[in-house]
Parts: structure tokens; sequence; C-alpha cells
């Protein structure tokens, strides 16, 4: 803390001071704070376990350990991955020599996604119909770029204008290194640069996409097709085995007509170099060091990072990232604690019946969408640590010397594994985080928080701490997750998790007034300079906050702990539960990776997740004896109440 400051000045820097100044970013990260201690906590677990996995030379055949010692194992053998160069994609850039014709392109790039080598031009994947969810449909989503949004192609100030540079640099040096010259190599940075940029421009922007309505677009295959004449997508959708299909969602139409032009006024040679640098910027961190070199420079660019991440590390992660069930066995074993397990079902209890009593007494919402706003909230289903049933991976081959193709086989399976899933009912007891995740979700088509068992540690949770700590860690994590269900976003699907209105007309617009204003509140904090929160894209996330906080502290009202004036430390209860929200979000972020996450994030910076709920609390100024004059305060009817 740094208690020279004020709270009602700088509640982050009162909070978080002392520890901000003696914590810089590492040179191998782009932020540090409560997320990346721990997340750096958990992935030397998942060493230790990697390790010991690969070691054991004896371990079963077929076995969990096995495989997963095997992959890790494969993949920090630097020496035979070195060797090989580029010798492992060779055969997808000869074969992509060969295109002929638009058919040729389209069959490709198809191909590619199945085998797992690449998904350019655009996204598919199958997943819930959001207004039927029982059903899991094909889907299409606008793509075809590499730069983390569409804003870094068609912006030109000088932060960008770098960055554009640093890819083409990128483009032409990944080139060079499979034999191509120079010269060739730089034009074939135009070309691919300027042939994505068309594909930015037939993008939705980020804060449009957040729109559940917009982005529902059902078609019958055979109207999809006549809107994209040049591409049918029956035959598209069989070349990547998906067959009796008869409607399919689409995102964003638009990016398909603009796509489908596109297609034929480009000339199949710039397609042929477009493909083949899809193949190649997704095969550069798994070939020899100079191509994860050239990738580690046009990351460095993009996030200010000094330093490349050591191998052990990007490894392990990479376990995590594509056998993510087998080796989340292994870590479960070891680090997960049953009383922790039961230590959150009683805290999301709590928080449930905190909810309930708040939109009961919700001063601004009628009685007939209250029950409806009851109903999903007793409907939620909350999952805890791992899932029941693990994912086996089975027919996924593993070898310890075929780094590479581990990779592929991984990715093709994870294909195979998706599309399987159309016809059959949905899979509720999957995870879409692995258990050494510290992070956790809301899923609105499942009404469903998820909490994997990589957050259930300090400083989220401490089974030791008091009440006030774990109430302002993980409670109002559990909070803002409930929240999700009732933002901008959550708030329009139902109980059952369908995309359908249940507000009143009134209610509605007062909603939406009041979440109008909690945007304008985020519009006004700087980030860098002249860049500022977007408090539109944010806007889920911060009610996500606004909703959990309160909450949480409703929650912790009901303990022992939260009814008594107890000081620890010489800190009262509500300020020990406030500094621990406050503590959770402290970071330090390099100015690179600030400015990208402020274009792309969804989430505020952690300075303003740490005081942007509470200024809104009338605890807070009691707890830290706020006046008029402080430099947070703000007026008892300004101040913005949701949920
Ligand atoms: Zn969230």
């Amino acid at each position: 803390m740094d208690l020279s400051v004020k709270p009602g000045d700088d509640f982050y820097t009162y909070a978080n001071g002392a520890w901000l100044k003696a914590n810089p970013v590492p040179a191998k990260e782009t932020r540090w704070g409560s997320f990346n201690e721990l997340r750096d906590f958990n992935i030397k677990a998942v060493r230790t376990i990697l390790n010991d996995a690969a070691a054991k030379t004896n371990a079963k055949a077929g076995s969990v350990e096995k495989r997963v010692g095997d992959f890790y194992a494969a993949g920090m053998d630097s020496a035979t991955i070195d060797k090989l160069g580029y010798t492992p994609i060779k055969a997808d850039l000869e074969r992509i020599k060969g295109i002929k014709d638009v058919n040729g392109v389209l069959n490709e790039a198809t191909y590619l996604r199945t085998v797992g080598a690449a998904s350019p031009m655009f996204g598919f994947y199958i997943g819930q119909d959001r207004k039927n969810v029982e059903n899991m449909v094909p889907q299409l989503s606008q793509g075809g770029t590499t730069l983390p949004d569409r804003d870094y192609y068609l912006k030109n100030d000088a932060r960008n204008t770098k960055i554009q540079e640093a890819y083409k640099t990128y483009i032409t040096k990944l080139f060079t290194l499979t034999g191509v010259d120079k010269a060739t190599a730089e034009k074939n940075a135009e070309t691919i640069f300027n042939l994505e940029k068309k594909m930015a421009e037939a993008q939705m922007a980020r804060v449009e996409m957040r729109d559940p309505y917009k982005t529902y677009n059902k078609f019958a295959v055979a109207d999809f097709s006549k809107t994209t004449p040049n591409m049918d997508w029956k035959s598209l959708m069989a070349k990547m085995k998906v067959t009796g299909q008869d409607t399919i969602l689409v995102s964003s139409p638009k990016f398909f007509t603009e796509l489908n032009g596109l297609l034929t006024s480009t000339p199949v040679a710039d397609w042929q170099t477009y493909l083949q640098w899809n193949v190649l910027k997704s095969a550069a961190p798994y070939l020899s060091t100079d191509f994860v070199d050239a990738n580690f420079a046009y990351n460095q660019a993009l996030t200010g990072q000094k330093v490349q991440t050591p191998r052990w590390q990007r490894m392990s992660s990479l376990t995590d990232g594509t056998i993510g069930e087998l080796l989340g066995q292994l870590y479960v074993a070891k680090h997960f604690k049953p009383e922790a397990k039961a230590r959150m079902d009683e805290m999301i209890a709590n928080l449930i019946k905190a909810y309930e009593i708040r939109i009961k007494g919700l001063d601004w919402m009628s009685a007939e969408t209250k029950e409806k706003a009851l109903a999903k909230l007793h409907a939620f289903r909350p999952k805890v640590g791992y899932p029941d049933n693990w994912k086996t991976y089975e027919g996924l081959e593993i070898n310890r010397n075929t780094f590479f193709q581990n990779v592929r086989n991984a990715g093709q399976w994870g294909f195979n594994d998706m599309v399987s899933q159309l016809g059959k009912p949905v899979d509720r007891t999957k995870f879409g985080m692995t258990p050494p995740t510290v992070n956790a979700y809301y899923s609105p088509v499942m009404n469903e928080i998820v909490f994997p068992a990589g957050i259930l540690q300090f400083p989220f949770f401490d089974p030791n701490a008091d009440d006030a700590v774990n109430y302002g860690g993980i409670g109002a994590v559990i909070g803002h997750e409930i929240s999700h269900g009732f933002d901008d976003s959550g708030s329009q699907y139902d109980k059952d998790g369908t995309l359908r209105n249940w507000w009143t007309a009134e209610d509605l617009a007062k909603f939406k007034e009041k979440a109008a204003a909690l945007a304008s509140q985020y519009d006004a904090y700087t980030v860098l300079d002249t860049v500022h929160v977007n408090g539109k894209l944010t806007l889920g996330e911060n009610i996500g906050d606004l909703g959990g906080l309160n909450a949480a502290y409703e929650a912790f009202k009901m303990t022992k702990q939260g009814k008594s004036k107890k000081k620890i430390d010489g800190f009262t209860p509500d300020q020990r539960f406030f500094l621990s929200w406050a503590q959770v979000w402290r970071a330090n972020t390099l100015p690179e990776t600030a400015a990208q996450l402020i274009v792309t994030d969804p989430h505020s910076p952690g300075q303003y997740r740490t005081i942007g709920a509470p200024v809104n609390m009338d605890a807070w100024y009691k707890a830290f004896n706020v006046k008029p004059g402080d430099k947070l305060y703000i007026k008892p009817e300004d101040r913005n109440k949701i949920w």
C-alpha cells in the first residue's frame, strides 16, 4: 500500500502503491499483476508435472503421463526442431504453388483447417444455435486478417504505422527463410497486407459485434450460397467434413459478400501468396529458432515485450492449450483441494442469495421483469474446478520425436472433435477453460458460471484468510460472472440460454439508460496520452464488476465478520473487503501492450477496474471516509447503480 495517498484521491495507489513500485514488468512479460503472479505460480507447477512425466521413461504406452510427457519432451527438443528448419511445411508450400483457379484456392482454404494447419479467409465452427440452444449448428464468422484488430489496418496514426511496418518485415522475413529472394518476399508482404486490409474493411467493428441480434443471421445453406456465387457452401462444408446440414448461422453476411467479390477480383497468384502466408504464420512458433525469433520480433513490436519467453514456459502453455484435459488430470490430482471446492460451493450459494435480495430490492424494475430475472438467476449452473468427464483425445497420435506433427495432429483432432458434435445433444459437462487457467467465465447459451481450479488460489481465494479478503477477491469474481448474465449482452438471453427478450419495454429502456451512464463513466478514463477506455467495448465487463462487487459486498455483510467492526492489521472488515478487491487488480503494463488492449480487450485496465465499481458504492465512501473535494468523489445521486 501507499499510506501517504488519500484513498478518496487515488484508491488504486493507496491500495497498491508499494507493490506497483517494487514489481516492474519482468523482461519476459508484457504485464505484471495479481493474475500474472498466480499464472506464473501455476505454470511452474505445470512445468514440474511435465518434467516428471517426460522423465518417466517406463510410463505405460497410451497412459496420460506418457502422452503428456512425450508431447512436452518433443517440444523441448530444440536440437531436432532446429535441424528440420522449415521441412515440416515444405509440402504445404509446394502444394499451394500448384493452385490454378478460384476453386483451387477454396479447396486449399478448407483443407488447411481440416488438418489443423491454418484458418484462412473466414472463421468456421460448430456451436449452439442461440435461438434454439439444444441444437448444434455450423456457423461462419468474419476473419482472414492477422493484426489484432481491423483498426490496425485502417487507422494510420504513428503507433499503427510502426506496427504495420513491423508486420511487413515479419512477412518478408518468414518468406526469405523459406528460400524466397528478398525482393519477391517484400512484394509478397505488400500483397498480403493489401489483401488483408480489404478483408479488414469488410469486417464489422468490435463494438458492433457485441450485439447478439445483429450477429445472428440464419440462412438456408442454398440461400446463403446465392449471396456468395463464388462460394457454394454445401460443397465447401462437405470439404470441411460437414454434410446433411440445411441451415447455417452467419455473424456478418456483409463480410462474405465482400470476400466473394475479392475471390475473383484478386489474382489467383495473390491468393497463393496469402495461403502460403497462412501456413507460414501458423507454423512459425513451432519451427526452427530463426522462425521463432522472427515471430517474437513481430510480437515485440505489438506488445513491447523485452525478451523471449523461455522455451519451457512456451511449451508448458502449448501443452495446456492443445491437450489441456490430459495435463489437467495430472494438475488436478496434485493441486486441487476438495476443501476449496466445498468452500467455493458455499460462497456461490451465498452470492446467489445476495443477488436475489438485490434483484428484489431494485427500485427501477417492475415486478414482472424481476420475476424473469429471478428465474434466470435460479437457473444458473455453477461449475467448479474441472470437468466431470475428461476428454480422452482418443486417436490423437503423439510421438516423442515429431513435435511439429504432434501440434498438427492436435489441431486436426480438435477440428474433428468439433464437427462430431453436430447432431448430438449439447454436452453440458464440458469446460471452456483448462484446469490450470487463472480465469473464470459465464456462457449465455449455457447459462453457466465456470471457475477452473487455477483461480481458486491466493490472492483470489485463500481458505485460511478472513471472509473480507475472500469476498473482495473470489466473491467479487463470482458476482462478476453472475452479472454477465445480466450485462448489456447477457441480459438478452433468457433462463434457458435462448436469445429471447424477457424484459418489459419500459424496464429495458431504463436498463439501457443506466448502462449508457456507466459507459460514459469509463469513457472518461485515460490510459496513455490521448488514449481513452472505450466505454461501449468494456460495458459488459464494467456491468460485471459493478454488479459483482455490490453482490459480493451484500454477501459479505451476511457473514460474522461482515457484521462485526473488529479490525485486523488496523483495518476494518469493510476496508479489508475493498482493499482485497483493489489488490486483485493491481498490475504494471508495458505501454505498447496497454495500447493494444484498449483496442482489443473488452475488460477495462486494472487501475480503472479497481476504482470503477467502488466509486459508485456508498459503502466504499463510508469505509474510507471519502468526502466532497476528494478527487474520486461522486455525488450520491450521480453514482451508477444497476444490479
Ligand atoms: Zn468478465
